[in-house]
C-alpha cells in the first residue's frame, strides 16, 4: 500500500513526458480516506492547453500513417504493462478514490475489457468494396481517424471510464488529450507512463490536467475534432451544447438514477444481496448505482424494508487499508455535506429512516469523508431526493402497487441511465423491458452495464449527442468515412467528355 503522506506535486503528461504546470495555480488533491492533502494538480493555462493541441496534431499524421496491425500491437503491449502493474495502479485508485481494493481491481478489469475492444480495431476498421460500380470503377468505403480528439472523465472511475472513453480512439488512429478529473488525476498520469513504454509515439497520448477553463479551450479550438465526456447531467449539457456550437461531434453522458422493481415474486433474500452491493458500492458513487428499489405491492415493500433493515445494518464502512470494509468514504468534505444535506431535507418532506448512515463510527475517529449506509422510505416522486442524482449512500424506497405503475414512475424521470427489474415472471419481464424508456436494462442483474463489446450510454438527459462509449458505436464515433471511387485507364484507352449527371 502507499503510505507516502508528502504532498506530490503533480504535471501533465505532454509529448511522453511529465511536465510541470506554468500557471502557479494547483487544487488539492485528497485521500478521502483520511482526509489529508496527497498531492496539488496543476490548473493549466489556455495556452499550456492550446500548445499541448499543437504537440497531439503535430504527432497525427504518423500515428494515422502507422499500419493499423503496429497501432493494435502497441495497444495490446500497454495491456500487458498494465496487467502486469496492476498492484501499484490499485493503490493509486485507493489512495485517491477512497475505493476498496476489490472494488479497484474490479474497474480496472472492466477497464480493460475496452482495451481489448481496441485490440481488435484491425477487424472494425474493416471497410466495404464494391467492384465495377460501373464504366470499370470500383468504390470503396473506409473509416479513417478523426485527427485531435479530447476526452473529459469524471472523479469515480479514474481508471476504468478513461480506458472507456480513449482506447479506441488511440487504436483506429487518433491523438487523444485527456483531462482527467482534478479530484483523481494521479492514475491517468500512472498510466500515461504506461502507454509511453509500449512504444506509442510522443505526442499520441496527452494528458492536460485543469479544471472548466482547459475543458473551454478543448471546446473552443478548432483543431480538436470530437469530444467525449462523462460526468454529471448539468456539465454534459453545457458541453455538448457548447461542443456541438463550435462543430465537434460531441458524446456526452451525464448522472443516473437507476431504479430497481422488486416483483412480488421475486426471492426477496437474494434481491436484498443484489440491491446492497448496486445501491452501496463504491460508497454509491457509480453513475449505475440503484439509487431507488420500487417494490410492487404493500406486502413485498414491507417484507423487503425488513430484510434490508437488517443486511444494512451490518455493512461496514471505512478505510481500503481494512480488507473487511464493505465501501469506503466519499470524494471530498463537499460531497459528504451535501449528501446530509438531502437527506436532512428528505425527512422534512415526508421520508421515513429505516437506516440512518449520517454519522457511522469510523466518522468519530478518523477526518475521511465517510458516511454509512442510508435507506429512506416513503420516498414519492416530487421530493428533492428522489429527482436528483445523489453521489452517496442514501437510497430511497419508493412503493408502488403495479408494475405498470412502476414503469410509468421510471419513464416519467428526467434521467435514464440504468434500471433494472427483479421478477420469476417471464412475462412481467418482457413486459418490462419492451415498454421501459431507459439505455441500459436488466432482468435479475442488478448493474446492466454492458460488456466492452457492447454498446454503453443511457438515454434521456443521462446521454447528450449521439453514439456510445465503448462497443462498436465507438468506432464510428472516433472515424470518419471516406468513399472513394477509382478507375484505371488501360494503356490508349478512349476517355469521352459527357455532360450528364454520372449514373451506371
Ligand atoms: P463533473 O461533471 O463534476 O466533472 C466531470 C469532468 O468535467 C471533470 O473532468 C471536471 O473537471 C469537468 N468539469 C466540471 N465542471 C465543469 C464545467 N463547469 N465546465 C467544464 N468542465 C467541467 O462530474 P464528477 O463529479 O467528476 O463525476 C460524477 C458524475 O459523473 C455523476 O453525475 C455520475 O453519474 C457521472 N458519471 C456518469 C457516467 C455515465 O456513464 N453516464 C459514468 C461515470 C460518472
Amino acid at each position: 500500500m502507499v503510505t507516502n503522506t508528502d504532498v506530490k506535486e503533480l504535471g501533465h503528461f505532454i509529448k511522453g513526458e511529465i511536465v510541470a504546470g506554468s500557471s502557479g495555480k494547483f487544487s488539492d488533491v485528497f485521500n478521502p480516506s483520511s482526509g489529508a492533502v496527497i498531492a496539488r494538480v496543476p490548473i493549466a493555462t489556455k495556452e499550456e492547453v492550446q500548445n499541448a493541441i499543437e504537440t497531439a496534431k503535430a504527432a497525427f499524421p504518423a500515428w494515422r500513417d502507422l499500419s493499423v496491425g503496429k497501432r493494435a500491437e502497441i495497444v495490446m503491449k500497454f495491456r500487458q504493462l498494465m496487467t502486469a502493474r496492476i498492484d501499484e495502479l490499485i493503490d493509486i485508485i485507493c489512495l485517491e478514490s477512497g475505493k476498496t481494493v476489490d472494488d479497484a481491481k474490479g474497474e480496472i478489469t472492466r477497464g480493460l475489457e475496452s482495451v481489448d475492444l481496441a485490440i481488435n480495431a484491425p477487424h472494425l476498421l474493416k471497410g466495404e468494396y464494391s467492384v465495377n460500380v460501373g464504366g470499370n470503377i470500383n468504390a470503396y468505403s473506409a473509416k479513417v481517424p478523426l485527427g485531435v480528439v479530447a476526452a473529459i472523465s469524471p472523479f469515480n472511475f479514474p481508471v476504468m471510464v478513461p480506458l472507456a472513453m480513449t482506447s479506441m480512439a488511440v487504436a483506429v488512429g487518433n491523438s487523444v488529450i485527456l483531462k482527467p478529473s482534478e479530484r483523481v488525476p494521479c492514475s491517468a498520469l500512472f498510466f500515461s507512463e504506461l502507454w509511453k513504454e509500449a512504444g506509442l509515439p510522443d505526442g499520441v497520448w496527452t494528458v492536460i490536467n485543469g479544471d472548466k477553463d482547459a475543458v473551454n479551450e478543448l471546446l473552443e479550438n478548432p483543431t480538436v475534432e470530437a469530444i467525449s465526456f462523462v460526468g454529471s447531467t448539468p456539465v454534459a449539457d453545457y458541453i455538448f451544447a457548447t461542443g456541438s456550437k463550435y462543430g465537434k461531434r460531441v458524446t456526452a453522458l451525464g448522472g443516473g438514477k437507476n431504479n430497481m422493481i422488486v416483483m412480488p415474486d421475486a426471492d426477496l433474500e437474494q434481491v436484498a444481496n443484489a440491491f446492497l452491493g448496486a445501491a452501496y458500492g463504491a460508497a454509491s458513487q457509480r453513475c449505475m448505482a440503484i439509487s431507488t428499489v420500487i417494490p410492487v405491492g404493500e406486502e413485498t415493500a414491507n417484507n423487503l424494508v425488513k430484510v434490508l433493515a437488517d443486511k444494512i445494518s451490518k455493512l461496514k464502512v471505512g478505510p481500503y487499508t481494512d480488507p473487511d470494509v464493505d465501501f469506503g468514504p466519499v470524494i471530498t468534505k463537499q460531497s459528504k455535506d451535501a449528501i446530509i444535506g438531502f437527506i436532512d431535507r428528505s425527512l422534512e418532506e415526508g421520508a421515513t429512516l429505516v437506516c440512518d448512515g449520517r454519522n457511522p463510527d469510523v466518522a468519530k475517529i478518523s477526518n475521511g469523508f465517510y458516511l454509512g449506509p442510508t435507506l429512506l422510505d416513503n420516498v414519492k416522486p416530487g421530493m428533492e431526493v428522489y429527482e436528483q442524482e445523489v453521489f452517496g449512500p442514501a437510497r430511497n424506497v419508493v412503493r408502488v402497487d403495479t408494475l405498470e405503475e412502476a414503469i410509468e414512475l421510471v419513464n416519467a424521470h428526467e434521467l435514464g441511465n440504468g434500471v433494472t427489474i427483479f421478477t420469476n415472471n417471464g412475462a412481467a419481464a418482457r413486459k418490462f423491458t419492451t415498454e421501459i424508456d431507459v439505455g441500459m436494462v436488466g432482468v435479475n442483474v442488478p448493474i446492466p452495464i454492458p460488456v466492452g463489446y457492447h454498446n454503453f450510454a443511457g438515454w434521456k438527459r443521462s446521454r447528450f449527442g449521439e453514439g456510445h462509449m465503448f462497443g462498436p458505436d465507438h468506432v464510428r464515433f472516433f472515424t470518419k468515412t471516406k468513399t472513394v471511387s477509382e478507375k484505371w485507364f488501360e494503356e490508349n484507352s478512349e476517355s469521352v467528355s459527357t455532360f450528364a449527371f454520372p449514373s451506371n
